[in-house]
């Protein structure tokens, strides 16, 4: 019986997590928002002679870029002497990194909350900080309607936590949700330890100014801003040197990436970040020798840098680096980006390019400002260009007045393109948005519901197509570890962003690519062989 009841227990889990919640990331192998890290707790090393004995707990939720400020906050709080835990109960500091983009993200995050609640009774020193995105939509708000939380800030106001956290252990609240023009971290380096050591994110740029009439980011993150070059280009030379082997450059809109030097003269002095030639001559009298890259970066910096540039700079640190990056826009991915992607061996041939409906009408309600035909002509540009590239997508069903004729519209867009991934949303209408002041959320949750079955079934059509497609080829692989299932399986991912697995054996480990004869798939899965390479 209870063999039973555990077994319907389980059906009932898989159910919920896969059908009943209101996002669906199928079949993704994409970790820029990766269900399986959601409430992840960052662990770092305790850096001997500074911990001041205080214990800092931090978990996150939503995208790769929360996970990523997590890693700047840890680092701001362990120079103040924190040391990190993950067991909140013991914490002293206890911080949520928050998600808002739709309504269910936040509602995770209230009943993580509750949970704190009964450990803040026991502990009631205890201090409580929301972070992110949810922390700039509530606002000082967050502090009325849920009592235990003590500190609210946004994702540009981090470097003020310390001051923030002194003012609630003298007996106050504190909110900042500054929303700021300049502020990118850049001298900011992560610390990342409980990562694989491999993979790694790296932040290119802040803020959203495209204003998607469903989206909320723009109000959560502020105004675009991107990240001075050469402390990208330091970071992942850094990144390199201690053994990673890819990294993902993030953006709302990496296609816009733009460092003017110039403009950077206007800045208020504080906010001023640590200039290229400062990081780069740390990474050079760290004994790292960049070689052409060093005097190609710093003439391009003179000149302005474009993502294209960018793309390139990093391609040039090594073609041992792997280079990723999220996510592209249809109406700013331009030729030269993807000139690059085919110039380099090392950046990876898989494009995020999210299309959200396949109908030009819905797409204007959106304000996406391409219309249908400019997004197939941009994957024309990526099949003429790079014939091999794997393409994927987020589809929104639902969204306020979209007719069964415009739904069917994205569905022959997806039988089009043939995605390899997808993550599909129903749409949620969020606060203070432009959809939500103008457009009625008028679809029935049912209709959204059986919209969203669709758009999965083509999906985990394609995925499984694409991935049949691949059988019988030879796939360069970077290994990242053991498979989830197994430890006598290796797993790691395509260049096209596909996940491998294969046996264990001599001579390879994670960390380095091997060869893979793929011999069969599963619908989500590639297994294969690791071809033995000759002397
Ligand atoms: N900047 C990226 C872009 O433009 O594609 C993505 C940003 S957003 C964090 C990730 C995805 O969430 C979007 O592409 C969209 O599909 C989905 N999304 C955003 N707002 C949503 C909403 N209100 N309801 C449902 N899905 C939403
Ligand atoms: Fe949101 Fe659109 Fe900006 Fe993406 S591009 S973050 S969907 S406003």
């Amino acid at each position: 019986m209870l063999t039973i009841c555990h077994a319907i227990f389980k059906f009932y889990v898989f159910l919920r997590t896969n059908f009943v919640k209101n996002t669906m990331d199928l079949l993704i192998p994409d970790k820029t928002h990766d269900e399986g890290r959601q409430g992840e707790a960052l662990l770092l090393e305790p850096v001997a002679g500074k911990n001041n004995g205080r214990k800092l707990y931090i978990e996150s939720y939503g995208c790769a870029m929360n996970f990523s400020d997590s890693e700047i906050v840890a680092s701001i709080l362990q120079e103040k002497g924190f040391e990190t835990t993950q067991d909140f109960t013991n914490a002293d500091v206890v911080l949520i990194n928050t998600c808002s983009i739709r309504e269910n993200a936040e509602q995770r995050v209230r009943n993580r909350l509750k949970e704190f609640t009964v450990a803040k009774v026991k502990n009631p020193g205890m201090v409580v900080g929301v972070l992110g995105c949810m922390a700039e939509r509530l606002k000082s708000k967050f502090l009325e309607e849920e009592k235990l939380v003590d500190v609210v800030v946004g994702p540009d106001a981090y470097r003020d936590l310390p001051g923030l956290i002194d003012r609630v252990d003298d007996g106050q609240k504190a909110v900042n949700v500054l929303l700021s023009r300049e502020e990118t971290y850049a001298d900011i380096s992560p610390v990342r330890l409980n990562s694989n050591g491999i993979n790694a994110f790296v932040s290119i740029m802040r803020g959203c100014d495209n204003m998607c009439s469903f989206c909320v980011v723009p109000f959560t993150r502020g105004r675009e801003r991107s990240r001075e070059p050469l402390s990208i280009v330091a970071e992942c030379t850094d990144l390199f040197n201690r053994g990673y082997r890819e990294v993902t450059l993030l953006g709302q809109n990496v296609d816009s990436y733009k460092w003017n030097p110039e403009k950077q003269d206007n800045k208020a002095e504080e906010q001023k970040p640590v200039m290229g030639m400062d990081l780069l001559e740390k990474v050079l009298s760290s004994g790292e020798d960049l070689g052409e890259t060093q005097d190609q970066a710093l003439e391009e910096v003179k000149e302005g840098v474009t993502f294209a540039n960018l793309l390139e700079m990093v391609a040039q640190i090594s073609p041992e680096l792997r280079v990723r990056f999220s996510t592209s826009h249809p109406k700013d991915i331009t030729d030269d980006v993807l000139y690059t992607m085919k110039a380099y061996d090392n950046i990876c041939k898989y494009i995020h390019l999210p299309v959200q409906s396949g109908n030009t009408r819905v797409l204007k309600l959106m304000n996406r400002t391409y219309s249908r035909d400019w997004y197939i002509d941009r994957i024309e540009a990526i099949r003429r260009i790079i014939p091999e590239c794997a393409i994927s997508t987020d589809v929104i069903t639902g969204f306020c007045s979209e007719t069964e004729e415009e739904h069917q519209d994205t569905l022959s867009m997806m039988d089009y393109v043939q995605y390899y991934f997808a993550y599909m949303f129903m749409y949620s209408e969020r606060p203070g948005t432009l959809a939500a002041k103008r457009y009625a959320d008028d679809i029935p949750e049912a209709v959204k519901h059986q919209r969203l079955k669709e758009v999965v079934a083509k999906q985990q059509e394609h995925s499984h197509l694409r991935l049949k497609q691949l059988v019988g080829t030879t796939q360069k692989v970077l290994i990242e570890g053991f498979s989830k299932k197994s430890d006598k399986d290796y797993s790691g991912r395509s260049d096209q962003n596909t996940v491998v697995v294969f046996p264990v054996g001599e001579g390879y480990n994670p960390g380095q690519y091997v060869n893979v004869f793929i011999e069969r798939c599963t619908t989500a899965t590639m297994i294969g062989t690791v071809i033995p390479q000759t002397p």
